[in-house]
């Protein structure tokens, strides 16, 4: 006991304060893409070639962050002249078409629902569903039970069974193999439920992106109503967008 209290006083209070304060991330992560003003469609063609991802739309001169796995590439061969990822984590959208952006993103506060907050506000618990994801996305979910996330204080759990649970969390790109229970454990939620998409493969397809074996955006077989981009989308992204739509 005595132990646990001075390792207690020793190692001091590690919670992060966000939503308070908005903690340092990596200095080489890479978050919400700007695009620059007046680029040459050249460059921008160029940068489209190489993207593994199609990610990129020449005309529009726009990123869609659904499909792009923030590899840089694009900011690398050009130079910074096409993009720069910031270092903004708050990039999660509720309208899938939001995803395709030169960094102006709506504030995902103003599409949030106001009956979800009412029902979720207080309490959400979530179950989560790796649909064949590579195991990062389910590890970045996975950090916010820890204490310095701790997504318990905000009233959000991750719960076993889909029967307690107000809602799943989506990751990995579907999977033939997945898909019916992915949708066995959607039908055993009660209503009124929510649907969170998290990580380019569950967007898109992601780095499985044309494959016969996949289910090219989960909002193809279920009502998704948050966006959460990445591969995987940073710790924060996801307390952001939870935070920010259901409290
Ligand atoms: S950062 Fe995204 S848009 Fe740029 S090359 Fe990589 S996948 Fe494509
Ligand atoms: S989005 Fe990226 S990190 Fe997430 S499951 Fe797919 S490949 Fe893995």
């Amino acid at each position: 006991m005595l132990n646990t209290l001075k390792n207690r006083f020793e190692q001091g209070y590690r919670t992060c304060a966000y939503p308070k304060e908005k903690p340092a991330v990596f200095a080489r992560y890479r978050g919400k893409p700007v695009i620059q003003k007046g680029v040459s469609k050249d460059i921008v063609e160029t940068c489209a070639n190489a993207c593994p991802q199609d990610a990129i739309d020449i005309e529009l001169k726009k990123i869609d962050m659904g499909r792009c796995v923030f590899c840089g590439t694009c900011e690398r061969i050009s130079n910074g002249a096409f993009v720069t990822f910031t270092n903004d984590f708050e990039i999660s959208v509720s309208r899938k078409e939001d995803l395709l952006t030169d960094g102006d993103l709506p504030a995902l506060a103003e599409h949030s629902k106001q009956h979800f907050k009412k029902l979720f506000g207080r309490s959400l618990q979530l179950r989560q569903v790796s649909a064949a994801g590579c195991n990062a996305c389910e590890a970045d979910l996975n950090v916010l039970a820890t204490p310095f996330f701790d997504l318990a204080r905000f009233g959000i759990n991750f719960v076993a069974s889909p029967r307690h649970a107000d809602g799943i969390v989506v990751t990995g790109p579907v999977s033939r193999n997945m898909k019916t229970a992915l949708l066995q454990t959607y039908e055993a939620i009660a209503d009124p439920k929510v649907v969170i998409a998290v990580g380019s493969c569950t967007l898109t397809g992601g780095p499985f992106l044309g494959s016969p074996e996949i289910t090219h955006g989960l909002d193809t077989i279920l009502p998704v109503d948050l966006f959460i981009p990445g591969c995987p989308p940073h710790p924060l992204t996801n307390l952001h967008a939870l935070l920010t739509f259901f409290k």
